[in-house]
C-alpha cells in the first residue's frame, strides 16, 4: 500500500511539474506528504488524483495544483512567519512548514480545527493551531512574513493587510462566491511620506474556492 502511494506522489509531483509548477523546494514538499493522511476515509484512494475532494463541514482540501501555485506565489523563507487563513484538513499548512517556516494556521469551523490539529501533531509538525474567524487575522503574532487565504473574499480584508510586513506577501482568491482570481499583495519595505504603508497588487487566472466567511468576508451561508 505505501509503496503504491509513493509512486503515485512521484507522479503528481511529475505532473505538477509539467503544468508549470517550478519551485523545487515546493514540488519537494509535495513530494514528502502524505495527503492520504489529509483525506476523510471515503477519498483516500483518491488522494493522488489532481483534484480538490471533500472534508468534513461541507469544505474542501484544495486541488494539489491550486496549493503548489500558491505556495509558489507566496515565495516563502526559511523561518519566515506564515499565517494560512482557513486550514480545512492542514495539508496546506504542512506544505509551508516543510519549507522551514513558522506556521499560525486558523479554521473557523471547530470540527476541521481539532481534526487537522490532530493530524499535524500525530504527524509531528509543530503548527500553531486557533479556531476563530481568520478575516481578522491573529493580532497577538502579527506581523507576518507571509499570509495565504484558502477561501474565496469578496474584497482583500484590511485587517490582514495590516497585519501584514513591511516586504510582507498576501495571497488571496477574491472574487465572487463562484469564481475568483488570486491576488498577490506585495507590501513595500517603505512607507508612503506620510507613513501610510504602500501596495502593490498582481492578479493570476481563474480558481474556484469555497467562501471565506467572517466579519471582513462574505455573511454565513447555510
Ligand atoms: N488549506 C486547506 C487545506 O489544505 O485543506 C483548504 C481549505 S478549504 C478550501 C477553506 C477553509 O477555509 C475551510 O476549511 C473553511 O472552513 C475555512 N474558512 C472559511 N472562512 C474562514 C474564516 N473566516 N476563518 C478561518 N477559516 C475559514
Amino acid at each position: 500500500m505505501g509503496i503504491i502511494q509513493d509512486k503515485l506522489r512521484e507522479l503528481l509531483v511529475a505532473q505538477l511539474e509539467k503544468e508549470g509548477i517550478g519551485d523545487k523546494r515546493v514540488l519537494e514538499a509535495i513530494g514528502k506528504i502524505r495527503r492520504e493522511n489529509f483525506v476523510i476515509d471515503e477519498m483516500k484512494k483518491y488522494a493522488y488524483d489532481n483534484i480538490a475532494l471533500p472534508l468534513e463541514g461541507n469544505q474542501t482540501i484544495s486541488q494539489p495544483f491550486t496549493v503548489a501555485f500558491m505556495t509558489q506565489l507566496l515565495d516563502v523563507r526559511k523561518d519566515d512567519k506564515v499565517l494560512e487563513v482557513g486550514t480545512g484538513s492542514g495539508y496546506q499548512s504542512a506544505v509551508i512548514k516543510e519549507l522551514g517556516a513558522d506556521v499560525y494556521t486558523v479554521e473557523r469551523i471547530e470540527q476541521l480545527y481539532k481534526k487537522a490539529k490532530q493530524t499535524l501533531t500525530s504527524i509531528g509538525y509543530e503548527i500553531h493551531f486557533r479556531c476563530g474567524d481568520g478575516t481578522l487575522g491573529w493580532k497577538e503574532f502579527a506581523p507576518f512574513d507571509r499570509i495565504i487565504v484558502t477561501a474565496g473574499a469578496p474584497q482583500v480584508p484590511r485587517e490582514l493587510l495590516l497585519q501584514l510586513k513591511p516586504g510582507g506577501k498576501l495571497v488571496i482568491p477574491v472574487g465572487s462566491k463562484s469564481a475568483q482570481e488570486l491576488f498577490l499583495v506585495e507590501r513595500s519595505l517603505q512607507d508612503s511620506p506620510d507613513d501610510e504603508p504602500l501596495y502593490s497588487r498582481a492578479k493570476y487566472f481563474d480558481f474556484k474556492f469555497v467562501p471565506l466567511i467572517g466579519e471582513e468576508g462574505w455573511k454565513e451561508i447555510n
